[in-house]
């Protein structure tokens, strides 16, 4: 666990594609406890930020630290395991399991492994199903699918289907949350209750990172905000600041429909 208030801390952190710099020289930090959004176009290099502090892929240069550690050299599921967990743009669940079981597949076998380590039974599984099984329901009830359990996970109603993934990442009780635009596809109230559910896992102690568009919501749920562009940080702070800054209106929000900010 991390001793001191910074659970991410970025330090000119800098990816490359080629000749493509995805992201640039970005130093930002994230504090314990708070929901900090990264926004910006679409390309501008969030998902990318998103993999390298889940160890999906390395950092061209720059410094990231999670938790405490230097995560340089680690893959994703050891970035897991020192607790941090997250959730892809395209929703990643098991479909043919049901709500339960991707809850106690991310309780237990993180991201290292597929399918087919899902069906094996371990010796420590069996031990340990009861008290995995009791937390797992818990988690279910925390974001809202406990009446959903038994159900397989492409029965889900879509409204449902990321909280079947924000499930199975707080299933492995990260510190740390990361999720990448969560609200694709919900309709108004549904982005509301989505909200109220990022507070509620913010206030048992979670630090979230979150890649969002819907500009209300991000208003809303955000402690602060970083605005990237080209790969670049051009913005950071709190929403009142960020969100009316002339950079950030200038390369983001004037491209934004109206009806979502
Ligand atoms: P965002 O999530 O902000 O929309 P991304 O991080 O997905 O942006 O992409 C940033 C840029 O990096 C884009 O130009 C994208 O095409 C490029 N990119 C992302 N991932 C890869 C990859 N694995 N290989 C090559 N280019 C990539
Ligand atoms: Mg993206």
């Amino acid at each position: 666990m991390s001793t001191s208030g910074v659970v991410v801390e970025l330090q000119t952190v800098t990816k490359a594609f080629g000749g493509l710099r995805a992201v640039r020289d970005v130093t930002f930090n994230v504090e314990r406890g708070e929901i900090f959004s990264v926004i910006g176009p679409n390309g501008s290099g969030k998902s990318t930020l998103f993999n390298l502090i889940s160890g999906v892929m390395p950092a061209t240069s720059g410094s990231i630290r999670v938790l405490g550690r230097d995560i340089r050299n680690l893959r994703p599921h050891q970035v897991s395991r020192i607790g941090v967990g997250r959730t892809f743009q395209t929703t990643q669940v098991f479909a043919d399991k049901t709500v339960l079981e991707n809850a106690l597949v991310g309780r237990h076998l993180r991201v290292r492994t597929g399918l087919w380590q899902a069906e094996l039974r371990t010796r420590l599984f069996r031990n340990e199903e009861a008290r995995h099984r009791e937390r797992s329901l818990e988690i279910l009830d925390i974001v809202g699918l406990r009446d959903h359990a038994d159900r397989r996970a492409s029965q889900v109603p879509n409204a449902l289907q990321q909280r079947v993934a924000i499930a199975m990442a707080l299933a492995n009780e990260p510190e740390l949350l990361l999720l990448d635009e969560p609200t694709g596809g919900l309709m108004e109230q549904e982005v509301l209750d989505l909200m109220a559910l990022l507070r509620r896992i913010r206030d048992l102690g979670v630090t979230i990172m979150l890649i969002e568009h819907k500009m209300r919501l991000v208003r809303q749920v955000s402690n602060r905000i970083a605005v990237l562009n080209n790969g670049g940080l051009i913005c950071e702070g709190d929403p009142g600041k960020v969100l009316n800054d002339e950079r950030v209106v200038e390369a983001y929000l004037g491209t934004v429909d109206a009806a979502s900010a």
